[in-house]
């Protein structure tokens, strides 16, 4: 990817413990440019919408077309996955996330993201190599998520300074405080005849990806890079698919959701073993998470096979 502000590398990647457990990730020792690399929302919108007006196949529309196979993509809350009937089984973690933006005054060098307990903390460089703000996300209880979405800036910078050991230095509210609650949750079925379509000579198919299939804590950031995998591998199956198949052929569409299902399941248990460990109070749980990472960090190959698994690296 080119050098640019709207994309920033993540080159050092520290996770911590809250009291002497941690983990470090380095691209340079991975044999990568970038572990991560993060994207503003609306930087990456609008080169997505710069890619498709060189794309001669794709039409932009306002309004639902016929079509053998429509994927509804319309995020967590998506009413057409509701008006269809499908379940969507929620596992709520009782956690709010706060997500705001942050300016680093006394600069440093970026070490971010940092994860860390009391709350999992992650702060994500923005702006480029040479930036200076910070995007951040903050999972807190439920019932303190109120008091700091309200609380004056400076109680909640001093709070995420405290939280984070000042690693990034001294910092300043740039944006809102927008607040969502947490959840893991999985659609129980991802695809199906449109409803009144079946009895029809060319029955038409709806699809779930994104969001509308799956949500997953946003500790570890892979919420967008798992629908873009669903998109791919959607894509990859459709691609594969003899002449005489339409789109909307179910038994592609339902090889599609095993293939995610299954690819999906580990992240999700990985996610909720982690947000587990690291909201729980409890002195043992404590001291288990910290001996974890320190015994992480030492394994090597565990470390290692971990860090190219997160990247959709091969090994
Ligand atoms: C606090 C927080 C921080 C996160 N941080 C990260 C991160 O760092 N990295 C990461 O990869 N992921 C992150 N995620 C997860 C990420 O935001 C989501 O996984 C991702 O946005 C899902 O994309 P989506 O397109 O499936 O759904 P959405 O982003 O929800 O987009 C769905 C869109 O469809 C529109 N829509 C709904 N219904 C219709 C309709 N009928 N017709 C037309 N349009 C419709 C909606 O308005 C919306 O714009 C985070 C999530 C949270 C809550």
């Amino acid at each position: 990817m080119a050098r640019c502000a709207f994309a920033t590398a993540v080159k050092h990647m520290e996770v911590h413990g809250d009291v002497d457990g941690s983990v470090h990730f380095d691209a340079g020792a991975q044999g990568v440019e970038a572990l991560a690399w993060i994207v503003d929302v609306p930087a990456l919108e609008q080169r997505l919408a710069e890619a498709v007006r060189y794309q001669p196949q794709v039409e932009v529309v306002d309004s639902p077309v016929q079509a053998p196979l429509t994927a509804i993509c319309e995020g967590r809350a998506s009413a057409t996955r509701a008006e269809f009937g499908v379940d969507f089984d929620v596992t709520p973690y009782g956690q709010h996330a706060i997500a705001t933006g942050c300016l680093r005054i006394a600069a440093r060098p970026s070490r971010a993201p940092v994860v860390l307990s009391q709350g999992i903390l992650a702060l994500l460089p923005l702006e480029g190599a040479d930036g200076h703000s910070v995007a951040v996300v903050w999972s807190v209880a439920q019932a303190d998520a109120a008091h700091w979405q309200s609380t004056d800036e400076a109680t909640f910078t001093q709070a995420l300074s405290e939280i984070s050991q000042s690693s990034l230095g001294q910092l300043q509210l740039q944006g809102l405080r927008m607040v969502w609650p947490l959840q893991q949750a999985v659609a129980k079925r991802w695809c199906g005849p449109f409803p009144g379509t079946t009895e029809a000579r060319t029955p038409t198919s709806w699809v779930l990806a994104g969001d509308a299939a799956h949500n997953v804590h946003p500790l570890a950031g892979q919420g967008l890079n798992i629908g873009l995998a669903d998109v791919q591998a959607l894509s990859r199956i459709l691609q594969a698919r003899g002449d005489w198949r339409s789109t909307g052929d179910l038994k592609l569409l339902r090889r599609y959701e095993r293939e995610r299902k299954a690819g999906l399941a580990p992240l999700g248990l990985a996610m909720d073993g982690l947000q587990q460990l690291f909201t729980r109070p409890e002195a043992p749980v404590q001291a288990l998470r910290n001996w974890g990472l320190r015994s992480f960090e030492r394994s090597g190959l565990l470390k290692d096979w971990t860090a190219r698994q997160a990247m959709g690296l091969p090994r």
